[in-house]
């Protein structure tokens, strides 16, 4: 890997942080549905503001996936005891120095914007006499620079983006301030709630955290805890089982572990996702559609590159310093480095091999010089006729 300073070096990447969202965090823990993919939290308390559970337990799941071998009954039992899907073989299974427990990671995203705000959102609506009221309220927004007006209202729409949800984020806690709740119920906890989560979700968000930042993240998460009952009673929803409302209690452990939350949060790869895979997923028939999206990307890669190509020639400028050769037998583009001013004007060939240890350079230039002439000639009738020896690995 190249780093900072343009020096290359061989790396040994150690798997630390996987970013995805719960689904997928699902599925590369191999946990059940519902529960927390990080710690040992009862399915019952999901939701609740407990104090952080410990992590699951990596060795004794390990062994439970070395089980196979006792025949499927005792590996689908030992599994189950060790609270996870019985899978064979899971890539990080024998990753040295990583738990793939606490490599996952809050995502801003997913889990605050596409998760709790939206299930927030959601509800805010409800309580305040359904949708005319609050969609009312939006168009009443005075036009400005700063926050999206939805003339629309916020309630019909569908399919509703990240970018979507974080304006709304912006302006919701200033329609709901003053609205009166049904039944001339006090709507004190509902703002306090709303506002708690916004708190969290703004704090979440900053580039630097102190001791301070992270405080005010737990009281704000505790404002929002002590306060989201309003919701039940009002009847809008029975519980809080929401794994997205749990995983808010890791938050600010994290951060203490990896860092703030722009080292791994998917809204930076999520234009990548609509490049790589949902635009090729659109451009194929649906069916069997992988190779379709690979021939897709893979034609759309190269008229990307005679495109670049064209606009080079016609440019006129020089071409680039830095050449790129690949290497026969490999499909990787490699630098090759060229000094400008070679310290030594002119060498003979012996002393080619025997000063620089270019043991092969006269067969391959017989090899250049006949491939240059004949052009047509296979490899092998090269090889015989010029008796060179297979190309040497520089
Ligand atoms: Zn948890």
């Amino acid at each position: 890997m190249a780093s900072g300073d343009g020096v290359e070096r061989l790396t040994h990447p150690i798997f630390a942080a996987y970013i995805g969202d719960y689904p997928e965090q699902v599925l590369v823990t191999c946990c059940i549905t519902g529960y927390c993919p990080r710690c040992t939290i009862p399915r019952q308390q999901v939701g609740e503001n407990t104090e952080p559970h410990p992590l699951r337990n990596l060795r004794s799941i390990l062994e439970a996936l070395q089980m196979t071998d006792q025949g499927a009954a005792a590996f689908v039992k030992a599994c189950r005891e060790a609270g996870i899907k019985p899978v064979f073989e899971p890539f990080w299974a024998n990753l040295p120095y990583s738990n793939i427990y606490l490599t996952i990671t809050p995502d801003v995203l997913h889990q605050l914007y596409q998760g709790v705000f939206k299930h927030l959102k959601t509800w805010v609506i409800e309580a305040h006499h359904g949708a005319h009221e609050i969609d009312a309220r939006c168009r009443w927004l005075p036009p400005n620079h700063n926050i999206c007006i939805f003339m629309k209202g916020i309630s019909s729409l569908s399919r509703v983006s990240g970018h979507e949800h974080g304006q709304m984020s912006h302006f919701l806690l200033g329609l709901i301030v003053d609205t009166p709740l049904p039944g001339g119920m006090s709507s004190v906890c509902l703002v306090r709630c709303l506002r708690g989560l916004l708190d969290f979700l703004f704090l979440a968000q900053y580039p630097v955290h102190s001791t301070t930042t992270l405080e005010l993240m737990s009281s704000a998460l505790n404002r929002f805890h002590a306060n989201k009952n309003i919701f039940v009673d009002l009847e809008i929803c029975s519980d809080f089982h929401i794994p997205k409302i749990h995983f808010l209690n890791h938050y600010v452990k994290t951060v203490t572990l990896f860092g703030t939350f722009d080292n791994f949060n998917t809204e930076y790869t999520e234009c990548l996702h609509i490049d790589l895979a949902k635009d090729a997923y659109r451009a194929s028939n649906r069916k069997d559609e992988y190779s379709q999206m690979m021939l897709w990307l893979k034609r759309k890669e190269k008229v990307m590159r005679h495109d670049a190509f064209f606009s080079w020639i016609h440019s006129g400028e020089h071409p680039p310093l830095r050449t790129y050769w690949i290497r026969p037998g490999f499909n990787t583009l490699r630098p090759l480095k060229m000094t400008k001013h070679p310290s030594v004007p002119s060498v003979r060939i012996t002393d080619v091999v025997r000063l620089y240890g270019a043991t092969f350079f006269d067969a391959a230039l017989s090899r250049f010089i006949v491939q240059l002439k004949y052009p047509h000639f296979s490899g092998r009738c090269l090889d015989d006729e010029v008796h060179c020896q297979p190309a040497p690995r520089q």
